[in-house]
């Protein structure tokens, strides 16, 4: 006799972690995923909901993401005729389960979370941040300001004008439909108009990319790339038993924002929502370092471990963290014991925040041996800006000096920088392959989830975590229990006036 299918699957196959993880999802699960758990209201899916998520997770966890690639190996890979119980859904069934539901993606993103939580596989002593660019489906050539804009709109209004002119000379009847140039055109004048309104409306945007209106120019390691700036929070996960290490991402989010600065307080509110408790202790890189940023962690009450963007500068020996502050005559004494006196308040940055300004003497920093290296202001002398956010830097500079500090931050490296390296490398996540922020996050959401999975299915095949907890075992009877239940006719939900008709 040939092997069964169940025979073929190993009894540590990823794919039965797939299966054991959708199985388990619950009524309130589904219902957030948008599947109706009691059957479609004008009858069963053709495919049941179980089997197209299981395609779509095993997918993206095995770096398979297109839709035909996808229905290809649902007709010739073992997992995936396993996973689907032999069905063979098409690219057009896999892309339409996959509109409808992807953009709930984050609720299935925070089972696999809060599973990882369960489990005790993640601590929350330490956690860390880290964004990086993936560009985007898009061409940079593709990207044009204002002005290029109207130029365009000008040429592809006149080429229609043209083709219309052509079109009306011929001698034979109007064509029902409009010639394929025509269309392309006015599709394309159809795009320069809404880009140009955008670029109107939107604040501060001077660019737009006429494929992915929201993707923006990023500077990646690649050079310059039109894309996004996908955001990860990892937690380490460590085997007592085998010393072995994983990861499980605990947020994730993509932004249009080439800069880090704005996402350190959501991504920490991100990872508190998915993982349901605060974390010890958050690493961050440079990038993320502001005084709003630490002011906020302060209120939070989370500890931040990130470095200052202008290390060198602090080691100088006139850096205004030398300055000695004296609250009762509000002034700063200078490391050669001369006194800047408050003067007054200016705005400050893009936020207009107050800063205090402080100021020697021209004449006594004139005098000084440190003039030239401290100021060369003769006039005024030495100014010095605190900002509201003073103390917090000042604290956290405290905190970055000691050995608890540094010795915490040497893991930050082991953290984010692996995740993304398995993300793009193996799961292809180079490149989005969708587009607009919306449909390139429920991506994002796709990859983390399904990167979790695979971490979770490394600690369940060394026997660390138990397929029950998951909420299904292993064993061969309810395997083929589940793939009959795909060909069970599920019974249309009626409603009770209908039932009534109907009898
Ligand atoms: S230059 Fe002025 S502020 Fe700077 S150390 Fe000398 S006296 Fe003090």
């Amino acid at each position: 006799m040939p092997p069964t299918l169940e025979e073929l699957i190993a009894e540590d196959h990823p794919a039965r972690l797939v299966a054991a993880f959708v199985d388990g999802l619950d009524r309130a699960a589904w219902l957030e995923l948008g599947v109706a758990p009691d059957g479609e209201p004008l009858g069963a899916p053709e495919y049941h909901p179980r089997a197209l998520l299981s395609v779509w997770l095993y997918g993206f966890m095995t770096g398979t993401r297109s839709t035909r690639k996808l229905e290809a190996a649902c007709r010739d890979t073992v997992p995936y005729l396993w996973l689907t119980g032999w069905q063979h859904p098409d690219h057009n069934t896999l892309w339409r389960f996959y509109e409808e539901h992807r953009k709930s993606m984050r609720h299935l993103f925070k089972r696999t979370v809060r599973l990882a939580v369960k489990m005790g596989l993640i601590d929350l002593a330490i956690q860390a941040v880290d964004g990086t660019k993936v560009a985007a489906n898009a061409s940079k050539g593709r990207t044009h300001a204002v002005a290029e804009l109207q130029e365009m709109l000008e040429r592809t209004e006149e080429a229609i004008r043209d083709l219309e002119a052509q079109n009306s000379a011929g001698e034979g009847p109007a064509p029902v439909h409009l010639p394929v140039e025509l269309r392309r055109k006015e599709e394309l004048c159809r795009k320069v108009k809404e880009a140009i309104k955008q670029l109107e409306t939107e604040d501060g945007q001077k660019e737009i990319n006429l494929t992915d209106g929201d993707a923006s120019f990023m500077k990646s390691r690649q050079g310059i790339i039109v894309g996004y700036n996908a955001q990860v929070m990892v937690s380490p996960v460590k085997s007592e038993q085998t010393k072995e290490k994983g990861f499980i991402i605990t947020a994730a989010e993509v932004v249009t924002d080439p800069d880090d600065h704005a996402q350190l307080a959501t991504m920490m509110e991100a990872a508190e929502e998915m993982t349901g408790a605060k974390a010890g202790m958050t690493l961050a890189d440079g990038g993320y370092h502001s005084g709003p940023n630490l002011l906020e962690c302060a209120k939070r009450g989370q500890v931040v471990t990130m470095p200052e963007a202008q290390r060198r500068a602090l080691e100088k020996p006139y850096h205004k963290d030398r300055f000695v502050y004296n609250q009762e005559k509000e002034s700063y004494m200078c490391p050669q014991g001369h006194v800047l006196t408050f003067v007054g308040e200016r705005q400050r940055g893009r936020a207009e925040l107050p800063v205090r300004i402080y100021r020697g003497e021209g004449a006594e920093c004139q005098g000084c041996p440190a003039f030239g290296t401290c100021t060369s202001d003769k006039r005024h002398g030495r100014e010095l800006e605190i900002s509201p956010h003073e103390e917090a830097l000042r604290a956290h500079r405290a905190w970055m000096a000691t050995k608890e500090a540094k010795a915490a931050y040497k893991q930050r490296k082991e953290l984010p920088e692996p995740v993304f390296g398995i993300l793009k490398e193996q799961r292809g996540a180079r490149r989005f392959l969708l587009r607009g922020q919306a449909n390139v996050r429920a991506e994002w959401l796709t990859l983390t989830t399904a990167f979790n999975l695979r971490s979770l299915w490394r600690f369940w095949r060394r026997g660390h975590v138990t397929l029950p907890l998951l909420g299904m075992s292993n064993n061969a009877k309810q395997s083929a229990e589940r793939v009959a239940g795909f060909f069970v006719q599920q019974p249309p939900a009626r409603s009770t006036a209908s039932a009534a008709a109907s009898a």
